[in-house]
């Protein structure tokens, strides 16, 4: 029997993340000694006072179904999260919680556009937009960035990219890939050409919000016509060490929010009870250890920024916030390695990388740049030495 496959899924790309960091694992289980700076995720353990509440949530019987956007003592506590760090003013009637920012983003995209729609995602971008935007039957429309501009999406860029179909506008900063960072200043000027067109909705990934090194995070929703069309997407995952706990948000007008609810409550219902408990005790805790774990984020940014940047044929702008460099690599294009290897695209040197030098990155051609390669520093410092070693001999032996 040929079983037919609805085409939205069949035509899906694997996320090139999971897929890298899957590979990198295999490998490592069957003996390799692969280091994997593939996948975004934080190497330290989630703090004490989470993991306590959420051991605590369990001894108490806290293990059934809340109330499906999420306990209002969590949404309480994400509104005073919200007025406390962002000067924003969501009540928690406009937030909803759901199993990680990844649902958050893909039900906000759902929810807003449809076929015939398009969603402006600037380039590069975090793996899943694109697919996520296809997924709701919309268009994605990638607008290319610069090296040179940081990977920050200009005014005119956007100004040109956009038409009568254009129903959203993905930001994410700090960016995942990039780490660049929207400043003030920035903002305003994307904010001056969105009020031009009033049908465009925001969806603003900000679930590095902390970390961020030189630099301020300013919510694309604090700026003047902006509150009423963004919808504000955030997490547990990255900043409070909490990936595996499935925990994330957003929160906009209470009519999307509604809606958003609706999809979630037949979909997958509330996240998970221990979660939500444990998110409650990240937002109240005292911040210090989050504050020491971008530290310790920040002195390897520089260390690898630096490395990288020493070695002819690499260049990778500063990022200022996430745990991502993002190298432009393609003068190794067109290089041949000693084992025979062509090199020829950024897949091409993810691989050689992987299988002759064991280290795991990610193709820039997964996040639209076909000239970069992604590597995740939320590895230790010996890891990342170690690491860097081994991808300076692995170009080091391309020859022409
Ligand atoms: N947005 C961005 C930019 C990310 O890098 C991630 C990482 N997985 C997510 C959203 C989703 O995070 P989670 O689902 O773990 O909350
Ligand atoms: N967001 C992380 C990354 O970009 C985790 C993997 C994923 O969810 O795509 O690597």
């Amino acid at each position: 029997m040929s079983t037919s496959i609805n085409p939205r899924v069949a035509s899906m790309q694997p996320s090139a993340t999971l897929a890298m960091a899957g590979r990198a694992k295999k490998l490592k289980r069957e003996g390799a000694d692969v280091i994997a700076l593939s996948a975004g995720e934080p190497d330290f353990n989630t703090p004490e006072p989470i993991a306590q509440a959420g051991i605590q949530a369990i001894q108490e019987g806290f293990t059934r179904y809340t109330q499906n956007p999420g306990m209002p003592e969590l949404r309480e506590a994400i509104s005073t999260k919200f007025t406390r760090e962002n000067n924003l003013d969501y009540s928690p009637d406009q937030i909803l919680c759901s199993n990680g920012a990844k649902q958050s983003v893909a039900m906000a995209v759902a929810v807003l556009a449809q076929e015939g729609d398009e969603v402006l995602i600037p380039a590069p971008y975090w793996v899943s937009y694109p697919e996520m935007a296809r997924f709701s039957g919309a268009t994605p429309v990638i607008v290319s960035t610069t090296a040179e501009s940081h990977y920050r999406l200009t005014p005119q860029a956007l100004d040109d990219a956009i038409t009568d179909r254009t129903r959203v506008l993905i930001l994410c900063s700090p960016s995942n890939p990039t780490g660049s960072v929207y400043s003030q200043q920035e903002l305003a000027a994307l904010v001056e050409v969105l009020l031009q067109y009033e049908k465009i909705v925001i969806v603003s990934d900000e679930i590095y919000e902390h970390v961020i090194y030189d630099a301020s995070h300013i919510p694309i929703a604090t700026q003047k016509g902006m509150l009423e069309r963004t919808i504000t997407i955030n997490g547990f995952s990255k900043c409070f060490a909490m990936t595996g706990w499935r925990l994330g948000y957003m929160a906009g007008p209470i009519n999307i929010i509604k809606q958003a609810s609706k999809l979630q409550g037949q979909l997958t219902s509330a996240p998970n009870s221990i979660a939500q408990k444990a998110g409650i005790a990240a937002l109240n805790m005292d911040q210090a250890p989050i504050r020491a774990m971008v530290q310790a984020f920040r002195e390897r940014r520089d260390f690898l920024l630096d490395g990288l940047n020493s070695i002819a044929g690499v260049h990778v702008p500063k990022p200022e916030g996430a745990f991502y460099l993002f190298a432009q690599i393609s003068d190794f294009y067109g290089k041949v390695a000693p084992s025979g290897r062509k090199i020829n695209s950024s897949g091409d040197l993810c691989f050689y990388l992987l299988e002759e030098h064991l280290v795991a990155l990610v193709p820039g051609a997964a996040f639209g740049d076909p000239n970069g390669i992604r590597l995740s520093y939320a590895s230790s410092m010996d890891e990342l030495q170690t690491a860097f070693n081994r991808i300076k001999k692995g170009l080091s032996e391309l020859v022409s």
